[in-house]
């Protein structure tokens, strides 16, 4: 008899998205003449910039010709490309990171489910609530949690809640913990982490034997340089943490698909009798077997957004939506509304009106407003009270879903 997974069976049947769309399909069959702007889902709306797609061009042009066509590459990425990730989003800042640390996959989202591969089943694992749902559910499948209670927090994990109460820093845990969730600037609430807190978790890991894994998707919406952009900006981090970072926020490549994953090599877990074991050699072991590479016009894309325009133009691809989130906080501020987030992030993070819950928040914005935003429950029992909208998006829609607000609450 084939047996399942039967950790599959613990996750949530309600899942986010599904939901929010199954919402907006009833509203709209409804209700046809709606015309309904989504600020929901996290995806970007800009087109590839011309430096990209030239260079994705030129690598399929590359790989139309004997002389230069490619089969597999190397599994953890061109050198063209590792290189000039270390160089300009490391090197160049003083931050000490090489390019062989470095590993070129399809996402983030892949590589921070993938991770546990390589880790233990007896790690205690520690969240933050509100959290992107990725880091719960890949842990609920891979049996590091018990059952979902009411609130959908499975047992086994350690939630650290993130509010406006406790000013959206986490506390510590009390109890040790061994894997370490964080994601800077944040999804959902678009707040970012200073150079204080994020020493103070370097120094926790430090002392607890903990590895911290640090998703920077959004380090190219930080406009401030006293915010880091990286884990690896704070001394000791080399020794404790592992960062993800993506093309797909960075430079519209969501739908492109390529991403890295830094592991320094001076990165220590401990095997079950208590020996040092490199957690480079076990990634690049685990990422070799099951991975085949990124596609090499994807590559050379990527690499374009190191090249000089390929720079100028993601600064101003990041600048428009970076201006559709300041509209949206103007905007909510003068309707009223208290709000986080979307300054060195493309969500803006809301407190929904004083008993208003973030579901029902969600069901009055679209059918009021014809607003699709995301319920901050959706990403955790601490995100309840909250509202998630996202910046990606046309100016025009931006500032039509400002009027909407404005007309509705203000
Ligand atoms: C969008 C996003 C990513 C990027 O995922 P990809 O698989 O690289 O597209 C990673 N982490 C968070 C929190 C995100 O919101």
């Amino acid at each position: 008899m084939a047996q399942i997974n039967d950790n599959y069976l613990k996750l949530q049947a309600g899942y986010l998205f599904p939901e929010i769309g199954r919402r907006v399909r009833a509203y709209c069959e409804a209700n046809p003449e709606a015309d309904v702007i989504k600020m929901g889902i996290g995806d970007v709306t800009q087109p590839l910039v011309p430096a990209i797609v030239k260079a994705m061009h030129d690598g399929v042009d590359e790989m139309a010709t004997a002389d230069t066509f490619r089969g597999y590459g190397p599994e953890q990425g061109y050198d063209f490309l590792r290189d000039a990730i270390a160089k300009n989003d490391f090197q160049d800042r003083g931050i000490d990171i090489s390019a062989d640390e470095i590993f070129v996959s399809d996402g983030s989202k892949c590589d921070s489910g993938n991770i546990l591969d390589i880790f233990g089943s007896n790690n205690k694992i520690a969240v933050l609530d509100p959290v992107y749902p990725v880091y719960v559910d890949t842990n609920v499948m891979a049996g590091h949690t018990g059952e979902a209670d009411d609130n959908g927090r499975y047992g086994g994990l350690v939630y650290m809640p993130v509010t406006a109460e406790s000013n959206f820093e986490p506390e510590f845990p009390t109890e040790k913990v061994d894997l370490i969730y964080l994601c800077y600037p944040n999804n959902p609430t678009g707040v970012v982490a200073t150079r204080e807190i994020l020493t103070k978790w370097v120094a926790y890991a430090k002392e607890n034997g903990s590895i911290i894994l640090y998703d920077a998707a959004y380090e190219a919406f930080i406009s401030d340089d006293s915010v880091p952009r990286s884990i690896y900006e704070i001394e000791g981090a080399r020794d404790c943490a592992i960062e993800f970072r993506s093309f797909s926020k960075t430079a519209g490549f969501t739908g492109v698909r390529c991403a890295l994953t830094i592991i320094p090599k001076t990165l220590m877990g401990k095997t079950s009798d208590g020996k040092d074991q490199s957690v480079h050699a076990l990634w690049n072991r685990r990422h070799c077997t099951k991975f085949n590479g990124v596609s090499f016009p994807v590559q050379r894309a990527a690499a374009a957004v190191y090249s000089d325009e390929g720079k100028q133009q993601i600064k101003d691809q990041i600048a428009f939506y970076m201006n559709n989130a300041k509209l949206l906080r103007e905007g909510l501020v003068e309707a009223g509304f208290t709000i986080y987030g979307g300054v060195h992030a493309p969500y803006v993070w809301l407190q929904t009106p004083a008993g208003v819950s973030s579901w029902d928040f969600f069901d009055k914005l679209l059918s009021e407003s014809h607003i699709v935003g995301t319920p901050g429950s959706g990403f955790g029992a601490a995100g309840e009270g909250y509202f998630r909208l996202s910046a990606f998006n046309s100016l025009e829609n931006t500032q039509e879903a400002i009027k909407r607000i404005k007309k509705a609450f203000a």
